[in-house]
């Protein structure tokens, strides 16, 4: 079992407010991710579970103990960050089997469980080189491997794909999530990127300024993100976001802003007159009739084109 409360955690530097009285129950075996822009206190959380930093106020308990006062190498976990230091004089295979050399484990079950972990982060084939010899994508498989190999209950990852290059973060993504699947353990994991949390996560934590802002399914959030912070921060590219204001004609709540005007869908029939932002998604433009043989609702110039191979994006 590993499952993690955190009660009104709360982290400041002298004036700073990094972390602002959280509350979040992370459930055993699930894929947490917390994600925002930079500097919206996603580390200093981390940090905060790991034992790196003690909470200003507020409780890290994990399955109902509170573990402020436990050292970090007590409370079951195992950390990834983004550089992945490993030792430069050991080989591939000493570099993964030095957190149980620490722990005294017997030399034969050492070689057994650097050999299995080697082959569930696929790195057989690179347990005789020396650091210096391998890819970016290479040593963050390693430093993988030797979190791995101690057994944690608990995994934390702090944004351990960020230094790699975007197809390279793409397949080290999907080896996390393979990872998490097979071994089930419970994962948290920060990153700044929306798509990695989309994609990773069974449940995302979005905060902004040391605040949570939304907590939820990655399609929930996406298709019903509360606020425009959350609308614009999930979906490449993001939520068109039209300022203008409803007005009612024919008792029908009707948009309008400079240049678009658009009937709201039944979904907004208790919408009260007055300012608002308008979101769309991108997906959500059609250029085409409605299916009931309406025109649309725009008439807009179409100012851009840029075709992406799949997709062509137009901007007006
Ligand atoms: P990034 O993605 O850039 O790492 P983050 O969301 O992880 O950002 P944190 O590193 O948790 O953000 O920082 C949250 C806030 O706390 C920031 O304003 C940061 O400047 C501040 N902060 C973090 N660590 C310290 C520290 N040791 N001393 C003073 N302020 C700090």
């Amino acid at each position: 079992m590993a499952q993690i409360d955190l009660v009104n955690l709360r982290k400041e530097y002298g004036a700073v407010v990094a972390v602002n009285d959280i509350n979040v129950v992370i459930e055993d075996g699930e894929f947490v991710v917390f994600v925002g822009p930079s500097g919206c206190g996603k580390t200093t959380t981390l940090r905060m579970i790991a034992g790196f930093e003690d909470p200003t106020s507020g409780e890290v308990r994990i399955d109902g103990q509170v573990v402020n006062d436990l050292e970090p190498r007590d409370r079951g976990l195992g950390m990834v960050f983004q550089s992945h230091a490993l030792f430069p004089h050991k080989t591939v295979a000493q570099n993964i089997e030095f957190g149980l050399r620490m722990k005294n484990v017997p030399l034969a079950e050492r070689a057994e469980r650097v050999r299995d972990v080697a082959a569930l982060v696929r790195v057989t084939h690179l347990l005789g080189k020396m650091p210096a010899q391998l890819s970016g994508g290479e040593s963050q498989r390693v430093a993988l491997a030797r979190t791995l190999v101690t057994n944690p209950a608990i995994f934390l990852l702090d944004e351990p794909l960020s230094s790699l290059d975007a197809k390279l973060r793409r397949e080290l993504r999907a080896e996390c999530d393979r990872i998490h699947q097979v071994l089930k353990k419970t994962f948290i994991y920060v990153t700044h990127d929306q798509e990695e949390a989309m994609t990773l996560a069974d449940r995302i934590v979005v905060m902004r300024g040391g605040n949570i802002e939304q907590i939820g399914l990655p399609m929930e959030i996406y298709a019903n993100p509360v606020n425009s912070f959350v609308a614009d921060f999930f979906g490449s590219p993001s939520m068109n976001l039209v300022p203008g204001e409803v007005v009612f004609e024919g008792g029908r709540p009707c948009f309008r802003s400079r240049g678009l005007s658009a009937a709201l869908h039944d979904r907004f029939k208790g919408i009260s007159a007055g300012s608002v932002t308008l979101g769309i998604r991108p997906e959500n433009v059609s250029s085409e009739p409605a299916a009931n043989g309406r025109s649309g609702d725009a008439v807009l110039p179409v100012r851009l084109v840029e075709p992406l191979g799949k997709d062509t994006l137009l901007y007006f």
